[in-house]
């Protein structure tokens, strides 16, 4: 989502963690051990300035610790961004286990890894990611107050999150054809699981045209005989005559080869890291003509629901706070028309300002 460089070994000689952590300005790392139940972790708070880091937990495999660090240097400095464009009074963070997720998980290992995160005394505030369960957070939070994603509080976050996708491709179309009724657009939505199934209902409901793609052949027909979506082809989608292309699965979807064949006129989906080169082919779809909802600040509902659970809001106002993103996206859009510049570079350059402007308010005398 953000444009950031690798950390080599090379980088790392003289005072390694401490480069790494100043590069892209990182407040504190905590790195956790626990022999007896093999917990290796690394918890990221990127930046605190709008308040208390929130980012979820990954548990992966990562082939070194090197990874590991890049991987939760470069996820906790995603969600900075996320949790600014979004309003939220929240900064950005986000923790990584190294470990197997099929096979290293035990009540204990999650227990300890709260431990460390209550040592933060709530700068920073966890929830799920990819290798991680709600049982795995009722764990935690044996430990720990501070998660978010518990099981029977704000639940499955993907209903929120279509929903902000769903307003904010409204607010592309309203620039892109002069009015936000999506009745009769043909679009094309490359995924339909969690998110892409909210997804579809919603366009379905408005009378759009939707064609569906997925891996899982048993998805495909159940959400297609279901809102009477077309079935298109795992390849045969990116040369779908459609007016927007809405990305719901995987990432880097939109690359020199799709970029060619794509015909939409706008691409707002929920998939994050859309942009296989965020500069090269951010430029290229603003180049084509090519209204491009940044994915990060799209797909921001999970988060706001997460922000609801921790502020004890109720799920009516994550689903206002995430109709908000309607906004949000056409602030981007006009902004990035109007400097002629692409619309990543620009959500990313609003995210900054707020922070900015926000770490400058002082207390009067
Ligand atoms: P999911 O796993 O429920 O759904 C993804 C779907 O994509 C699955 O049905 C899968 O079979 C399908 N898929 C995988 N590869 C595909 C391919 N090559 N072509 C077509 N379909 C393919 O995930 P989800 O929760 O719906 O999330 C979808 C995307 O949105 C992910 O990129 C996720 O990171 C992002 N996202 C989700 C949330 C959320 O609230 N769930 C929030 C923010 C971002």
């Amino acid at each position: 989502m953000i444009e950031t460089k690798e950390i080599k070994a090379e980088d790392l000689q003289d005072n390694p963690v401490i480069a790494a952590m100043s590069q892209y300005n990182h407040e504190q790392l905590l790195f956790c051990n626990d022999n007896a139940t093999g917990l290796k972790a690394i918890i990221a708070v990127h930046n605190t300035v709008l308040g208390p880091a929130l980012g979820g937990t990954r548990m992966w495999m990562y082939n070194s610790e090197l990874e590991a660090l890049n991987d939760v240097l470069r996820l906790s400095r995603g969600m900075t961004y996320k949790n600014s464009i979004s309003g939220l009074n929240l900064g950005g963070g986000k923790a990584v286990i190294i470990g197997d997720a099929r096979s290293m998980k035990s009540e204990a290992l999650f227990r300890r890894f709260g431990k460390f995160v209550n040592s933060l005394a709530g700068k920073y505030i966890t929830a799920e990611d990819v290798g991680i369960t709600p049982q795995d957070m009722t764990w935690v939070n044996m430990e720990t107050d501070h998660v978010a994603g518990l099981p029977g509080k704000s639940g499955d976050p993907s209903p929120v999150t279509a929903f902000g996708t769903y307003m904010g491709m409204k607010a592309c179309a309203k620039k892109q054809f002069g009015t936000d009724s999506l009745a009769g657009k043909k679009v094309a939505v490359q995924g339909v699981g969690h998110v892409g199934e909210y997804l579809v209902q919603h366009l379905v409901k408005e009378n759009a045209e939707v064609y569906i793609s997925d891996i899982h052949n048993e998805t495909l027909e159940r959400v297609s005989k279901k809102y009477g979506a077309k079935v298109v082809g795992l390849e045969e989608i990116y040369d779908v005559n459609m007016d927007i292309y809405a990305p719901c699965a995987l990432g880097a979807t939109v690359n020199d080869d799709t970029l060619s064949r794509l015909k939409c006129s706008i691409i707002a989906g929920a998939a994050n890291n859309q942009l296989a080169n965020e500069k090269l082919h951010g430029q290229a779809v603003l180049d084509k003509g090519i209204v491009y909802a940044p994915d990060f600040a799209l797909n921001a509902g999970g988060v706001i629901n997460c922000y609801a659970e921790v502020t004890e809001n109720t799920a009516d106002w994550a689903m206002q706070k995430a109709e908000d993103i309607y906004g949000t996206i056409e602030r981007i859009i006009t902004r990035s028309a109007d400097e002629n510049t692409p619309s990543y570079a620009i959500a990313n350059k609003m995210a900054e300002e707020r922070i900015e402007s926000i770490g400058n308010v002082k207390l009067p005398l």
